[in-house]
């Protein structure tokens, strides 16, 4: 047997017993007469003892102990005399009578410590010793707790977890496939499912009512920050429901979370229009966790000879509470916040309402103090406070705005990542223009049903752009953290949505024919949705970065530095495969 208890198990009670542990040499404390060995596994640490009294073999055989040498240690549990209360087994140690090395290991590159010496690429590199230090470790441990509430909670509202395929075909709309060649049909390929979509919508052709899957996605898309190109979701497809059930539904599951993981219980979580989302806050997924709603001031601030204003499509503002003091260097710091080529604004009006009254502004020469009060009413503004102003074209000025707004939240520790703020934006459009090639792609994707009122605008290509969808994403803290919609199971509409997105018969056919042909079936009414299971783990983990919640994760690059994937392979791999590389670079 190679231990009886593990490093985090043994307390006072367990006093006068004769154990057997096995882990890794954390640290060792020799002090000549008294050595004392720090032996880790994943379940903590046990502090061994060698004394005066022990034989003079097992103490040269201590000494020979490396950090991260695997070893097993028989002895007797004792009291400690001076007790750790900050470890769960510091009041006692191990009096060890013998030790067998089970293996040894050359110095680690990094400390494995809670805090490590070691940069990121090192850690990423010897992921393996990564994990086994705490704070990694905590962290999977944490989204293997996730995963097991999410299977119980959806298993107990009759959820059927389903695998679905992962060699899948290729589909040109959303991201950018992965591909992997088929040896056995020489010129084919498969590709890697950005997300089960298509199959979890013909489990419920298929009469299985209730899907779920926690599973595997793969997106080919450049990488922005903490991104990966793999990454998985919590999928789920429910038939004969309407939104109000999804919804319901899936608030359920993440109310069910907070409370076992965070303790934390929630009224209904607010819901929110898209058309609400961008016009109060500039962006699809709000940090509701604070304030300072945009307020719009076309009407109070044109006609007053300021020619940026006036000619602006829209001039918007934020407030900020008690912020009149603001020092000229923080206003500037502002203004070159907002000027960034990230956020891309021209310029920031600012306006403070002094506590004793008066108001001072960027923009003095052409408002007068009674203007400015109506500036300040119009944000509902009180004495301390300061308005931010940023005027352009609409889109463009808001989304500059909600860049500013986060800065502030952020600037004045608005943003506790302690707080959660879970929201709903619903009410997505349904298309979406793209300049660059000139025509209009589902928002969210071509099954996505419209709104029924706004469904005869699709014979009306003017309104495209107005037409609403079913379709509704769940939002923390201003974090998309999941998404879906209710789908089209009707195959004219389908069709319909096929044209609108410039597919012809043809086309449509080829790539999603499977699909419409199975509608024709008897395809239920359906709807899902799919939360993003890594980054659901990385907010309650109280972490920005998902790829501190995944086991092996790639770095920026798309690359694994560990295993060093990607790289090229053997010829004769390729020859088998018939792919002749034509490389550029
Ligand atoms: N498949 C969608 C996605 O990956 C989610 C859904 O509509 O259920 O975003």
């Amino acid at each position: 047997m190679y231990r009886t208890h593990t490093c985090g198990e043994l307390r006072l009670a367990d006093a006068g017993k004769e154990v057997t542990l096995a882990g890794w040499v954390q640290r060792v404390r020799d002090k000549g007469s008294l050595m004392w060995i720090d032996l880790r596994d994943r379940y903590g640490i046990t502090q061994l003892l060698l004394d005066e009294n022990s034989d003079p073999k097992l103490v040269e055989q201590a000494r020979s102990f490396g950090r991260e040498y695997v070893i097993q240690a028989k002895g007797t549990v004792i009291e400690r005399e001076s007790k750790n209360p900050k470890v769960p087994t510091g009041d006692i140690e191990l009096r060890v009578k013998e030790f067998t090395l089970l293996n040894s290991s050359k110095t680690p590159p990094f400390t494995i410590e809670d805090v490590s010496d070691g940069g990121d690429d090192l850690r990423m590199k010897y992921r393996y010793l990564d994990i086994r230090r705490n704070p990694v470790r905590q962290n999977l441990e944490l989204r293997h707790r996730m995963a097991m509430l999410v299977r119980n909670y959806l298993s107990n509202l009759n959820f059927l977890e389903i695998e679905t395929p992962m060699l899948i075909k290729s589909t040109p709309e959303g991201a950018r496939d992965f591909v992997v060649p088929s040896r056995m049909n020489p010129g084919e390929f498969y590709a890697l499912p950005q997300s089960p979509q298509q199959y979890k919508q013909l489990l419920m052709v298929a009469g299985m009512d209730r899907y779920f899957q926690i599973v595997r996605c793969f997106r080919d898309e450049d990488l922005r920050a903490d991104r990966q190109p793999e990454f998985t979701q919590i999928d789920c497809e429910m038939s004969f429901v309407e939104q109000e059930d999804v919804l319901n539904t899936f608030e359920g599951l993440a109310k069910h979370l907070f409370k076992e993981m965070k303790g934390l219980e929630f009224d209904q979580f607010p819901r929110m229009t898209w058309q609400d989302a961008m016009k109060y806050y500039g962006s699809d997924k709000p940090d509701i966790r604070f304030g300072m709603k945009f307020v719009e001031l076309n009407d109070v601030v044109k006609g007053k000879g300021f020619g940026l204003f006036d000619n602006a499509d829209l001039v918007v503002g934020i407030n900020a509470e008690g912020c009149s003091e603001y020092t000229r260097k923080q206003l500037d710091q502002l203004t070159e916040f907002v000027k960034r080529p990230q956020v891309g604004a021209g310029g920031m009006v600012y306006v403070k309402y002094n506590t004793d009254g008066t108001f001072k502004s960027s923009v003095d020469k052409f408002y007068t103090p009674d203007d400015l009060k109506v500036i300040a009413d119009k944000f509902g503004a009180k004495p301390g406070d300061l308005m931010l102003i940023l005027c352009g074209e609409a889109m463009k000025t808001r989304v500059q705005l909600n860049a500013l707004r986060l800065e502030m939240g952020n600037q004045l520790g608005l943003r506790n990542p302690d707080v959660y703020a879970p929201l709903w934006v619903i009410d997505f459009p349904l298309l979406e223009w793209d300049e660059e090639t000139q025509r209009y792609y589902a928002m969210h994707h071509p099954f996505t049903a419209p709104k029924p009122e706004d469904e005869a605008l699709l014979d009306d290509p003017t309104k495209w752009g107005d037409i609403r969808a079913n379709a509704y994403d769940i939002v923390m803290n201003g974090v998309e953290v999941g998404g879906g919609s209710i789908r089209i199971h009707d195959r004219t509409l389908q069709n319909k949505m096929f044209h609108t997105l410039g597919f012809t018969d043809e086309k449509a056919q080829e790539q999603f024919g499977f699909l419409m042909g199975a509608f024709e079936y008897g395809a239920p009414p359906h709807a899902g949705l799919a939360f993003g299971f890594d980054r659901l783990c990385s907010l309650f983990g109280g972490a920005d970065s998902i790829r501190d919640f995944i086991a092996f994760p790639k770095n920026n690059a798309g690359r694994d530095v560990m295993s060093g994937s990607p790289a090229p392979i053997a010829q004769e791999q390729l020859d088998e495969l018939q792919i002749k590389l034509d490389l550029k670079i």
